[in-house]
Parts: structure tokens; C-alpha cells; sequence
């Protein structure tokens, strides 16, 4: 509770998360009834984009039918079928249509003899084709969204059937800023948990940062779970980008902790507790991100040579062109090459802290630069006395080598008395939306 501050709304949404958890399926009926009405009052609180998702899973938990038989039983009364798909590397005209579950044979042509249409399609893997059809599976309308390098916009291709035979466009237009709720429990890992909530990489990094003093995510337990808004950027309503993430949930060994950004007007951002609190610390847990390819080699992150105290610093193992990145600010006092360590970037921080990052195959900074906290440097390699990719990570005060588990933390600081109630409208939203991001995932695991 936010000193004393509860907002009707999030006092019925949190009592409906805690009696779902509880009692999952004998009151199934009349827990629906109250979440509906939960989750509208989430809504009013919520982007139109992300407010979509309670209600709608709400209207899955009441209906009797399965999901299967109500998809078929809506096709048999319309006359245009809807299908999405995602372009694969290996894709050609006939392969694409076919798993869009079109059979049109003009329409194969079209895409085939199209360099417009096959720069759309098959240009990159992982594009998202939405595809309209007629009952007898002949195409009507197809069409493909993305965001195009170095661009704040993004494009919009679609192929259209017209008396006289398809018609193809590419258009450019802006991406709309919204935001997605989404939450998920822990079966094996956080990567395996945000896949199954079509959460983006870059969101469970973040989720992994926010929370690196409170909760490990290479070490999570069955049953944990989280929650979490964040950012998109949206073209026809399909999120192609995602962006920060503004508040979170996340439950682990019994414990809750909770995240929310607040970005006072014209001062830096940084993530809170409820309370006030900052989560801000002067230096990251780790220097490599917590990502796909790194997690893995990342559960083996204890030293693997030898102890800090054998050989001053702390390897972090990981695939060569990982990006490194600098665990807190300051500026690059070196970037260069020495000996044993290869390629290697110094940073000098407050108080005459310095951080070292050696082994690397790249290094993508110059002495004097000023670095931000998480700001990439460099990446992983085996450069110097290395016996394999991996990243050397060393803590010194003073000129001398410390271990970083020993370093001191200096904190953010707390939430001041004239942002307070600026603050608790924000940190109270938040908690309302968590509540119902929980809710629907109980909803949907029953
Ligand atoms: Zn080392």
C-alpha cells in the first residue's frame, strides 16, 4: 500500500488477483463477473491498445465453448477469412500463400513477377503478412508492415485484387506510440516465459536490469511470475517496435517486487519502488546484457578460470560479439591494447572508481569520451592471454583491484516531497494495471 494512498480501482483489482490465485476454479463463474468489471476499470486507466487484452481474455473465460469451436463456428458466418503468418528466410511465393492458406494461382503470379512485392515479402525474415481470403481461398487483400533502417516511420505494402486483376502499393506513415500490458510465469526460464507472452527480447533485458537486485533471472523458480507495461510503437495497430518499459511486477520465492518509471519534467528518468524508493544503482550487476545468447553461457557466470583473487577480476563467459557495456557512468580514461588483456577499455566513475573490460574483440569507444550507464563499449572476444571468448571484469578503487561484490552500492535518490503526489498518481495507475495484467493470466491458466 502507497502510504495509505489506494485507489478504489486497485483495491478491487488486487483483491480479485489474490482470490484468483487462491481459488482457481471452484468460483470460476462469479470471479468472472467481478473481473469483467476489473477490467474495465482497468481500461480507463490504460492506452486504448493495451486495454483490449483483459476484456478479451475475460469473454474467453466466460464462454463455455472451446476456443477451436468458436473460431469455426465465426468462419461459417463470414465470408472474408483473416490469416496472419511470418515471412521465413527460405520463403518464395508459393511457400508464403500456401501457409496463409491461400490457393490462388493468379495471385502466386502477381507475388512472383512483383520486384515490389518480393522486396516487401522476402526481403527479411520475421515479417508479420496479414492476409485476407475469400471462402473459396482466393486472395483479396495481403499486406505487410516494418520498419525500415534508419527511418522514424515505418512502410506499409499491400496487394489488393481489383476488377482488373492485383494492385500493389508501398506506402510510408508514422508509427503511433502506445503501450501493451503482458505477464507470465517462470516453467523454465524467463526467455521461455516472455516467448510464451510474445514479449520482446529487449522487454526481458529490461525486466532483467530493473529487478538485478532483487531478483536473479538466471536462477528463477518454477512459479515465479511478472508482470509488465511497457512501450510500443505501433503501425495499424500491430506493434512493430517495443520501447521502455514503464512499470512491473515480478514474483519470486514468495517475495513481490515492484517497478515503476517516473520521468519528472525535464530531469533524468529512473525506476522506483512504490514506496518512493529509487532502484537506481551507481553500477549494473553485470557488464554483459542479460540476453537470448548471453543467458545461457550467463548461467555459468561464477568465475570460470579462477577467483577474482587469483587473477583480480571476475570472467564473464560468452560468445565473441556479445555486446559489453560500461556497469555505471563516467568517461573512458582507455581504449586500446595491453598485453595480456587485448583489447581493453578502462572507465573512470566517481570517487576514483574504475571499471576494466578486457579480451575484446571490438572497441567502439575513445579515451575521453563520456559514457552512460549500460552505454555498449566494446564486445566480447578472445584478444590477449584469453584460452576462449570471454569477457575479463575488473573492479579497481584507487588504482587497487577490488571485488566487485564488495563495492559499496550508492543508491538514486528517493522520491522528493514536491514529486510525491505526482509520483503516487503514476505508481497507483501502475499497480491497477499489474493487478489486471495477473488476473488475466490466472483467468487463462484455469
Ligand atoms: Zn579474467
Amino acid at each position: 500500500m502507497i502510504n495509505g494512498i489506494l485507489a478504489a480501482e486497485e483495491l478491487l483489482a488486487s483483491r480479485v488477483a489474490y482470490t484468483f490465485r487462491t481459488y482457481p476454479k471452484q468460483i470460476t463463474a462469479a470471479i468472472a463477473a467481478v473481473l469483467l468489471s476489473a477490467g474495465t476499470l482497468a481500461v480507463a486507466s490504460l492506452g486504448p491498445d493495451a486495454s483490449d487484452l483483459p476484456v478479451q481474455q475475460v469473454l474467453e473465460a466466460t464462454a463455455p465453448l472451446s476456443f477451436a469451436e468458436q473460431s469455426q463456428s465465426l468462419e461459417n458466418f463470414s465470408f472474408t477469412l483473416f490469416r496472419t503468418d511470418i515471412t521465413r528466410s527460405s520463403d518464395t511465393a508459393e511457400a508464403l500463400l500456401k501457409r496463409l492458406g491461400i490457393s490462388d494461382p493468379a495471385a502466386t503470379a502477381f507475388v512472383r513477377g512483383s520486384s515490389e512485392a518480393r522486396n516487401a515479402l522476402f526481403a527479411r525474415a520475421g515479417r508479420t503478412i496479414t492476409a485476407e481470403a475469400t471462402q473459396e481461398n482466393q486472395l483479396k487483400k495481403l499486406s505487410a508492415r516494418w520498419i525500415p533502417d534508419g527511418d522514424g516511420g515505418f512502410k506499409r505494402f499491400v496487394i489488393e485484387r481489383t476488377p482488373t486483376g492485383f494492385a500493389a502499393i508501398t506506402e510510408r506513415d508514422t508509427l503511433t506510440p502506445g503501450s501493451r500490458l503482458a505477464s507470465g510465469s517462470i516453467r523454465t526460464s524467463l526467455f521461455a516465459a516472455t516467448d510464451d507472452a510474445r514479449i520482446p527480447d529487449a522487454v526481458a533485458s529490461q525486466l532483467a536490469d530493473i529487478f538485478a537486485g532483487d531478483v536473479d533471472v538466471r536462477s528463477l523458480r518454477k512459479g515465479d511470475r511478472f508482470a509488465v507495461v511497457y512501450e510500443t510503437f505501433e503501425a495499424d495497430g500491430q506493434a512493430l517496435r517495443s520501447g521502455r518499459v514503464l512499470s512491473a511486477e515480478f514474483e519470486s520465492g514468495g517475495k513481490v517486487h515492484q517497478a515503476v518509471w517516473f520521468q519528472p519534467q525535464g530531469q533524468k528518468g529512473s525506476y522506483y519502488r512504490p514506496n518512493g524508493d529509487s532502484l537506481r544503482k551507481a553500477y549494473l550487476s553485470s557488464p554483459v546484457e542479460f540476453s537470448r545468447v548471453s543467458s545461457g553461457f550467463a548461467m555459468r557466470m561464477h568465475p570460470i578460470l579462477n577467483s577474482w583473487r587469483q587473477h583480480n577480476g571476475i570472467d564473464f563467459a560468452a560468445p565473441t560479439g556479445t555486446a559489453v557495456r560500461s556497469v555505471g557512468d563516467g568517461t573512458v580514461d582507455f581504449a586500446g591494447t595491453q598485453n595480456g588483456y587485448g583489447n581493453i577499455v578502462i572507465i573512470k566513475h566517481r570517487n576514483n572508481q574504475q571499471t576494466a573490460y578486457a579480451h575484446l574483440s571490438r572497441v567502439d569507444v575513445k579515451a575521453g569520451e563520456s559514457i552512460s550507464q549500460g552505454q555498449t563499449i566494446g564486445a566480447v572476444g578472445s584478444t590477449g592471454w584469453a584460452t576462449g571468448p570471454h569477457l575479463h571484469f575488473e573492479f579497481r578503487v584507487n588504482g587497487e583491484y577490488q571485488d566487485p561484490a564488495s563495492i559499496a552500492q550508492e543508491g538514486g535518490a528517493p522520491i522528493t516531497a514536491a514529486l510525491r503526489p505526482a509520483f503516487e498518481r503514476i505508481a497507483v495507475g501502475a499497480r491497477t494495471e499489474l493487478a489486471a495484467a495477473f488476473s488475466v493470466i490466472q483467468a487463462s491458466a484455469d
